[in-house]
C-alpha cells in the first residue's frame, strides 16, 4: 500500500478534523493513537463550545468553530449533540462583578454579542434553577455545547468515509526526518512513511518534538470532571465563573457535568479503563468541586453522581495554542497546547491544518498561535494561570 500524504499523530478532535478535513479535500491520511478517539482531552472535557472570554487572538477561531458547528451532525452524519443555548459567566462577589463588566466591555468592543446581566429577572429567565446569590453574569447567546465522545465519532466515521485509515493502539514513538525534511514515523508497531505529519497529540506533543531539539513550554495542571445521574432539566446554557474556578453544563441526556479549576497534578497515568487512559482526582478537589457547583446551582446538591474523572490540559504561557509549521523540519505541523479550550474550536483548527499541510496560506490567520512567539521562549516562558474555561 503507498504511503499517506499525511499521518497524524492524536485522534482527539484537532487530529480527527483535520483527518476529515484533509480527506474530504483529496488527501490519503492515516491518523494514529496509543489508544483510540476521544482518548484522552478531547473525552475528558466538558465540552463547551464558547466565544465569550475567548483571547482577541482565538476570537477568529472560535467565531469560525461557532459558524460549522450548527450544520456538522449533517455535513458529519453522526451526531454532535450541539446545542447552541448560550455561555452564562457568573460573578458570585462584588469583585467579580467588575471581571464580568470589564469582561463583557472588552468582548462587546471586539463584536461579540455579549449582554450584562444584573438583574435577577434577566438572569432566571435564563437559567431559573440559579442560586438566588448570584450577583450578576455576562451572556452570550451563540455559546453552547456538544458531546465530545459522539462528535469525535462522528469526524472519525465521516473521514473514514472520504478513506482516511484509523490505526488505534498504535503509539507514535518518534518522527523521522532526513536533510530537514519529514520522512515518516516510527511506531510501537514498525515504520509509516509519509509526505507531512501533524503532531495532535496534545500532552503527549513535547516526547516527540523532543527528539528534534523542539519543545514548547507547557504545565500540565489537573481538572476534576463529576458527572451525576440523568436528572429534569435544570439547565439550559453552559455555566461558567468569573475566576474560571468551575464549570458546568446540562448535557442532553439530562447528566450534569461539572469541572473543577486548574490544579497541580504530580501523578502518573494510571491504567487504562475501556482502553482509555484514566486520571484520578483528589478527594479535597473532589469537595470543592461539590461545594462550588452547588452553591451556583442547587439542584446539583441533591443529584445522585454517576462517574468521577479527571482531566489533564496542555497549559501554554499566554494559554494560546502552538499551530504552526515546525521550524527546521520540512512537512512536520503542531497543533497543540489548547489550554483547556480546544474542543469548541476543533472544527476551525482542522481547517486550518488542511490548509498548512497541503501547502496553503491558512484561511485564518495564525501569526498568534506560532511555533517561536516570544511568550514562548526563554525567560518568558512563565507558566499560565487557566483563562476562562466552560
Ligand atoms: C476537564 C477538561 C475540561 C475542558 N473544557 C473545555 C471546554 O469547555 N471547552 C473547550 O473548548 N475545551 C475544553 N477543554 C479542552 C479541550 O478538551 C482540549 O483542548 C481538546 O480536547 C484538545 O484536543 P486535542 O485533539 O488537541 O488533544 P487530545 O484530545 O488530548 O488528543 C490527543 C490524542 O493524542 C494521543 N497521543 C498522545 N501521544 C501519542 C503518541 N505518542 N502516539 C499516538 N497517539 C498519541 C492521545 O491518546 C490522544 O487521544 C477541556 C479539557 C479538560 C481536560
Amino acid at each position: 500500500m503507498s504511503p499517506p500524504d499525511v499521518a497524524i499523530v492524536g485522534a482527539g478532535i484537532t487530529g480527527c478534523s483535520a483527518a476529515y478535513q484533509l480527506a474530504k479535500a483529496g488527501a490519503r491520511v492515516t491518523v494514529l493513537d496509543s489508544y483510540g478517539p476521544a482518548a484522552m482531552a478531547s473525552g475528558w472535557t466538558l465540552a463547551g463550545v464558547r466565544q465569550s472570554g475567548r483571547h482577541p487572538a482565538e476570537l477568529p477561531l472560535a467565531r469560525r468553530a461557532v459558524a460549522l458547528w450548527p450544520d456538522l451532525e449533517s455535513e458529519l452524519g453522526g451526531p454532535t449533540e450541539y446545542r447552541q443555548d448560550g455561555n452564562l459567566r457568573l460573578a458570585r462577589n462584588p469583585s467579580e462583578v467588575e471581571t464580568i463588566r470589564r469582561l463583557v466591555a472588552e468582548q462587546r468592543a471586539l463584536g461579540l454579542e455579549l449582554e450584562f446581566l444584573d438583574d435577577r429577572g434577566a438572569l432566571g429567565e435564563i437559567a431559573p434553577m440559579l442560586s438566588e446569590h448570584i450577583l450578576a453574569a455576562s451572556f452570550c447567546p451563540s455559546d453552547g455545547h456538544a458531546d465530545p465522545v459522539a462528535t469525535v465519532a462522528a469526524y472519525v466515521a465521516a473521514a473514514q468515509r472520504h478513506g482516511a485509515d484509523f490505526r488505534c493502539g498504535e503509539r507514535v514513538e518518534a518522527v523521522e526526518f532526513e536533510g530537514g525534511v519529514v520522512r515518516g514515523l516510527r511506531t510501537s508497531q514498525g515504520y509509516l512513511a509519509a509526505g507531512s505529519c501533524i503532531l495532535a497529540n496534545g500532552i503527549g506533543v513535547n516526547e516527540l518534538l523532543q527528539k528534534l531539539g523542539q519543545s514548547i513550554p507547557l504545565r500540565i495542571p489537573m481538572v476534576t470532571v463529576i458527572q451525576t445521574a440523568p436528572l429534569p432539566p435544570v439547565l439550559a446554557p453552559v455555566l461558567g465563573v468569573a475566576n474560571a474556578d468551575c464549570a458546568a453544563r446540562q448535557q442532553t441526556d439530562g447528566c450534569l457535568r461539572v469541572t473543577s479549576g486548574a490544579e497541580d497534578w504530580h501523578c502518573d497515568i494510571g491504567e487504562t479503563v475501556d482502553g482509555r487512559p484514566k486520571v484520578e482526582p483528589t478527594t479535597a478537589s473532589v469537595k470543592r468541586t461539590i461545594e462550588r457547583i452547588g452553591e451556583l446551582l442547587p439542584p446539583f446538591a441533591e443529584a445522585r453522581v454517576r462517574r468521577l474523572w479527571a482531566g489533564l490540559l496542555d497549559l501554554t504561557p499566554d494559554a494560546l495554542p502552538v499551530i504552526d509549521l515546525v521550524p527546521g523540519v520540512k512537512g512536520l505541523i503542531v497543533a497543540a497546547g489548547f489550554s483547556g479550550h480546544g474542543f469548541g474550536i476543533g472544527p476551525a483548527t482542522g481547517e486550518i491544518l488542511c490548509d498548512l499541510a497541503l501547502g496553503r496560506q491558512p484561511r485564518l490567520s495564525i501569526d498568534a498561535f506560532s511555533f517561536n512567539r516570544p511568550a514562548l521562549a526563554g525567560t518568558n516562558a512563565e507558566p499560565a494561570g487557566l483563562t476562562l474555561h466552560g
